[in-house]
């Protein structure tokens, strides 16, 4: 089982925009912009979590 992190950047400026759930409908707040974003703008990043890498044992 993977998680998948999905995040929200701004098309503009490449910061990353806070999750706005309002009136059903979602949409993005970019903090440098200061302006909300649609949906249909935002650029959606899969993030997985880094896995643990596998090391090599020194032992
Ligand atoms: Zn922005």
């Amino acid at each position: 089982m993977e998680k998948e992190i999905k995040k929200a950047y701004c098309s503009e400026c490449g910061s990353e925009l806070e999750k706005l759930a309002a009136c059903g409908s979602l949409s993005f707040w970019c903090n440098k912009c200061n302006e909300l974003k649609s949906r249909k703008t935002v650029i959606y990043k899969v993030e997985k979590p880094e896995e643990e890498s596998v090391l090599e044992s020194e032992k």
